[in-house]
């Protein structure tokens, strides 16, 4: 799977020229499913130009409540109603600036795949959590907490996706080493087989996360346990974005 995340990017009609110029050049692309995730106000523009497609549109984030007095917020009734496939959930943009918490992005999981949505869970460390040497402290517990409410024989491992995002990758430049991805992406692999099955953990696509380009996704996709991934600045241009499509098909 290869998804872009717009982050707070693009109007209406940025959206709808992207799409125009991004659906014929990964027409041929097989064996890669592609994923846009779009800001709310253009999602349902995204969702109906690709309805007929193979790229499933996104949204960003969402509640886990369906309806009530929640001033801001949109639920995952309204993202099925505009046509959203999936949305991502615990990016860690709104982990450190909207304080969500690892029960929220929990909640908001379990919420997503009980409404059909296909969550993208991202967990990650931060440069300070690497250095000390508690990366996986870190990103296990991500993990852990999502199966704290998440009942792994409730679903499908084809129906959740992890996104290994180390937050010092994140619109940095510093892309992880691919060695260091599939270590990372390897480990999470072993414990959703802890917490879920070998069957389930087979199933379940685990992406990567950070300044991924095109010059990079090669070597980076070709990792045994790197299922895809999660490209944010990179995937702003239509065109770029493309490359990495047709890159992740030949490198995976
Ligand atoms: C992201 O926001 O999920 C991301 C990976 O961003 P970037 O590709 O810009 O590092």
């Amino acid at each position: 799977m290869m998804a872009a995340n717009w982050k707070m990017n693009k109007l209406a009609d940025e959206a709808e020229e992207y799409v125009v110029r991004l659906l014929p050049q990964i027409s041929n692309v097989e064996g890669v499913d592609v994923a846009i995730f779009a800001p709310f106000t253009c999602l349902g523009r995204v969702a109906s130009m690709t309805r007929d497609t193979a790229v499933i549109a996104g949204a960003q984030n969402f509640y886990y409540e369906d309806s009530g007095a929640f001033t801001g917020e949109v639920s995952a009734p309204m993202l099925k109603d505009v046509g959203a496939g999936a949305v991502i959930v615990g990016h860690s943009e709104r982990r450190e600036i909207f304080g969500e918490t690892d029960e929220m992005v929990a909640r908001k999981t379990v919420r997503a795949t009980k409404a059909g949505l296909l969550p993208v869970v991202c967990v990650g460390e931060t440069k300070e959590e690497r250095d000390s040497g508690r990366m996986w402290e870190k990103v296990s517990g991500q993990v852990r907490a999502v199966f704290e409410h998440l009942d792994a024989g409730e679903v499908a491992g084809e129906d959740i996706v992890f996104a290994y995002e180390p937050v010092w990758a994140i619109g940095t430049g510093d892309v992880a080493s691919p060695e260091d991805a599939q270590d990372a992406i390897g480990r999470i692999r072993d414990l959703l087989g802890e917490l879920g099955g070998e069957n389930f953990a087979g199933k379940v696509r685990i992406l990567y996360g950070g300044s991924v380009k095109p010059g990079n996704v090669g070597e980076i996709m070709a990792q045994v346990d790197v299922d895809g991934g999660l490209v944010g600045g990179a995937s702003l241009e239509a065109d770029s974005f493309a490359e990495l499509v047709n890159g992740a098909a030949e490198g995976g």
